[in-house]
C-alpha cells in the first residue's frame, strides 16, 4: 500500500522581493494537517499576518476531529445531549446543509465514521467490508443534525467532520480580518486552498496554477487570475492509497461510503466565499460533470473548472477573463455556457 501525502492543489505564484515599493511579510505554518503560507503587503502586513496565523490555530483548536479539547470533539462525544456551539460551527453547519440539500446529499459532514473505516484519518489504510460500510452508513445523515439557536444536537452514534470546508472557511476568515485591518493586498495559501485579498500591490490580479492531476507537482493545466476571490481544488490525486492496482481516494460518495467515482479527476471552484468554494469543490467532485454543471446553472454564485477522466477541461463561461489554458498540458479545453 502506498500513501501519497496531500499535494499542493493550486499553486499560487508569489511575487519575490518588494513590489511597488511595498515589502511582503510572509509566515509559513503547519495547521489543519497542511502547510499554510500567509503573505501580506503594506504597513500593517506583519500584524495582519500574525493575527491570521493566530486565527488559523484558533479554528484548528475549535474544529479538529482528533484534538480532545476541540468543540467538534465535544460535540462528537456529547452522547446525544444538546450542546451550545460557536458561531463558527453554526456557519459551517449552515453552509454544509445548504450544499448538501442542493446536491442531493453529495456533501455530508456526518461521514466521519466511514472515513475512519477506510483509515483516511490515519496512515493505516484499509478497504472496509460491504457489511461494515452498510452498517456505518445507517448513521450518516447530515439532515438528522438538529440546530436550535446556537444549540446543536447530534445523535449518539454520529460524528461531524468539517474536513471538506474548514480550510476554505479559515481562508475566508483570515481574509476578512486582514481587510478589516486595512490590508489591500494579500495571498493566503492554505494547503492549496487559495484565498486572495485585493490584487497584487501593483494592481494586477494574483495568479494561481491549476495542478495537472496526473503530473508532477508544478505541472499545470492552466492559470487562474484572482482578485479578492478564493479558488479551491478537490481531486482524487490529493490523498489516496493504492491496493491491487486500484486507487482509493479520500472523497467519498455518501450513498455508497466508497470513494466517489464520478468520472472527474479534479474540481476547482472560484468564488467570493472560501467556505462555499471548499464545500462545493468536494460536493461537485462527487456529483460528476453533468450534475455539477447542473448545480452551477441552477444556483450560480461561483465558477468551476472540471477535469474529467478523458483529460478534458470543462470551464464555466464566467472565467473567460480569468482563465488561461496551458495548451502544452495535453488536456483539451471546453467552455461551458449557462
Ligand atoms: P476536500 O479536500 O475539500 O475535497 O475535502 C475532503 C475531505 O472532506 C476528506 O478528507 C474528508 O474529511 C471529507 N469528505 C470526504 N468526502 C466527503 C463528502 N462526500 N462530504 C463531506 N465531507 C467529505
Ligand atoms: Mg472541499
Amino acid at each position: 500500500m502506498k500513501h501519497l501525502p496531500a499535494l499542493s492543489l493550486l499553486l499560487p505564484l508569489l511575487l519575490t522581493g518588494c513590489s511597488n515599493g511595498q515589502q511582503p511579510y510572509t509566515r509559513t505554518t503547519f495547521a489543519m494537517d497542511t502547510v499554510m503560507e500567509l503573505t501580506a503587503y503594506g504597513p500593517q502586513a506583519e500584524a495582519a499576518v500574525d493575527a491570521g496565523v493566530d486565527e488559523l490555530f484558533r479554528l484548528q483548536n475549535l474544529l479538529s476531529v482528533t484534538q480532545q479539547t476541540s468543540e467538534v470533539w465535544a460535540l462528537n462525544h456529547s452522547g446525544g445531549t444538546p450542546m451550545q456551539v460557536s458561531g463558527d460551527t453554526l456557519t459551517l453547519l449552515d453552509t454544509a446543509r445548504q450544499i448538501g440539500d442542493r446536491s442531493g446529499g453529495a456533501l455530508d459532514v456526518t461521514l466521519y465514521p466511514i472515513l475512519r473505516a477506510w483509515g483516511f484519518t490515519t496512515d493505516h489504510h484499509q478497504i472496509p467490508s460491504e457489511d461494515t460500510l452498510h452498517s456505518l452508513l445507517t448513521a450518516v445523515d447530515y439532515q438528522a443534525v438538529q440546530t436550535e439557536g446556537n444549540t446543536v444536537t447530534l445523535h449518539a452514534d454520529m460524528e461531524l467532520d468539517f474536513g471538506a470546508l474548514a480550510k476554505g472557511y479559515a481562508g475566508e476568515r483570515c481574509a476578512a480580518m486582514m481587510r478589516e485591518q486595512g490590508i489591500t493586498s494579500a495571498l493566503l495559501n492554505l494547503g492549496g486552498n487559495v484565498q486572495t485579498v485585493g490584487s497584487k500591490p501593483d494592481g494586477t490580479p494574483w495568479r494561481a496554477l491549476i495542478q495537472d492531476p496526473q503530473g508532477e507537482s508544478g505541472d499545470y493545466v492552466g492559470v487562474l487570475e484572482l482578485t479578492d476571490q478564493a479558488a479551491v481544488t478537490s481531486g482524487g490525486y490529493q490523498r489516496n492509497f493504492v491496493q491491487d492496482g486500484i486507487t482509493y481516494w479520500h472523497i467519498l460518495d455518501p450513498e455508497t461510503g466508497s470513494p466517489a467515482r464520478s468520472g472527474l479527476q479534479s474540481v476547482t471552484i472560484v468564488g467570493d466565499s472560501g467556505t462555499l468554494c471548499d464545500g462545493l469543490s468536494t460536493a461537485l467532485f462527487v456529483l460528476g460533470r453533468e450534475d455539477a454543471l447542473g448545480y452551477w446553472r441552477t444556483y450560480g454564485g461561483f465558477e468551476a473548472i472540471l477535469i474529467d477522466d478523458d483529460n478534458a477541461l470543462w470551464v464555466t463561461d464566467g472565467l473567460h477573463e480569468q482563465f488561461t489554458w496551458n495548451e502544452a498540458s495535453g488536456y483539451t479545453l471546453n467552455w461551458v455556457d449557462k
